[in-house]
């Protein structure tokens, strides 16, 4: 086994070998402009294009004219939410989103906010759960727009979107949902669960950065939106700018091969996140689960280790890579927006660990992180709360 060992799933993953297989040649010969309708080259990357679309449509059972490409779901999100408060601002300016969703919808929606739009932003149970009834009440006449996530990209809590969807299908609201974490680790269908419009970037499930996609309905509704990128008019004047073919080809390749593989991966990885799960939660005391216990992504694990500072147990273990429920870049640590939604209290939200597992992960490595984990919390938590834990852990202190 090596070392780093990474277990960071949800801020990125590795390029699957076989996505890098198929992107090599768009790069070489295959260079064509996809723009380029009046020759060979631009004949092959446009062909190249239409079938990515295509099979990037059939994962979603959605049509292959309902997908734009993008640069990522940061921009997909942007282009939601943007333009459809612009396209259907004629009706009304009412949004509504949720606490837990990721900063590029809540700071979009905070953006149309200072542009007069009103936004509501609703509240979670302390699992991350979203109350259907309360979304319900806080539709108004004036409600164009819904956006909410199937899957926590911290927690990893599942929304029970095709009820959400199938409200806002019931008053006429377009519905959005920010599928990033979701698609390629849980089935997707827009139409079974009432999607109008649905984000997703490649760099999440073993494609390359810096590509994504939006769907957009086409029919039953028809989804108007307003572009936020002028140009040459390329995606249908949605998105101007010369296509990523490369990008474009590992985006769909790797999307095919998380929807062939998802029912043993999700199986292998579930597997081994509650084998971590287990194993801390047996070795070490005052320890939470954060998120939903069951509603929740299989390779998700977002642990509290109480009275233990998320950064100083990371820099505790260097060997092991994860992520902390804190941003550390202010001289205060900032506790995480969605942490702090599910009003779980000071002390879980500043010693929260995400541990986000995947393709490579093995069963060597997740032993050998809970024992980093399981060492490293009894330590500092021997060092800085003796009285409390001096008994149990003096061996630990002694190493
Ligand atoms: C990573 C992530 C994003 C941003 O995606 P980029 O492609 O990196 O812009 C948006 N939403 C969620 C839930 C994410 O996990």
């Amino acid at each position: 086994m090596k070392t780093p060992v990474y277990m960071d799933y949800h801020a990125t993953t590795p390029v699957d070998p076989s996505v890098v297989h198929a992107m090599i040649p768009f790069f070489g010969e295959k260079f064509g402009n996809a723009a380029s309708r009046q020759h060979h080259f631009g004949w092959v990357a446009e062909e190249a294009v239409d079938s990515s679309r295509s099979l990037i449509a059939r994962a979603l059972n959605a049509e292959a004219k309902e997908i734009v490409f993008t640069s990522g779901a940061t921009e997909s999100n942007n282009l939601a939410i943007k333009g459809a408060a612009e396209g259907y601002a004629y009706k009304g300016k009412h949004i509504i989103t949720c606490a837990t969703e990721h900063k590029s919808v809540l700071d979009v929606c905070k953006n149309l906010a200072k542009r007069g739009y009103e936004i509501t932003i609703l509240s979670t149970d302390e699992y991350g759960v979203l109350n259907p009834e309360e979304f319900s009440r806080a539709i108004k006449e004036a409600t164009i727009l819904v956006s909410i996530m199937i899957a926590n990209n911290e927690v990893g809590t599942i929304q029970n979107v095709t009820e959400i969807g199938r409200i806002c299908k019931d008053r006429s609201i377009v519905f959005h949902t920010d599928a990033t974490q979701a698609v390629g680790k849980i089935p997707i269908d827009v139409q079974a669960m009432n999607i109008d419009l649905l984000s997703l970037s490649g760099h999440k499930f073993y494609g390359p950065k810096g590509i994504g996609a939006l769907f957009i309905r086409s029919k039953n509704p028809s989804v108007k939106l307003v572009q936020q990128i002028d140009g040459g008019g390329h995606e249908r004047g949605l998105r101007s700018g010369t296509l990523n073919v490369p990008a474009i080809v590992g985006l769909a390749k790797a999307l095919e091969t998380c929807v062939d593989s998802m029912e043993v991966e999700t199986t292998r990885i579930r597997k081994l996140r509650d084998r971590l799960q287990e194993t801390l939660l047996k070795h070490i005391d005052d320890v939470y689960l954060n998120g939903h216990p069951t509603q929740r992504l299989p390779n998700n694990l977002n642990m509290s280790f109480l009275y233990v500072e998320d950064n100083a147990l990371m820099l505790g273990m260097k060997d092991v890579a994860v992520s902390s429920g804190s941003a550390c870049s202010a001289a205060e640590p900032m506790p995480s927006h969605v942490l702090k939604a599910l009003h779980i209290g000071k002390e879980r939200e500043s010693s929260a660990i995400r541990f986000g597992l995947g393709r490579w992960t093995t069963e060597e490595e997740v032993d050998y992180v809970a024992g980093r984990v399981i060492e490293t919390v009894k330590r500092l938590r021997g060092l800085s709360h003796p009285a409390r834990y001096a008994k149990t852990d003096a061996r630990v202190d002694e190493q």
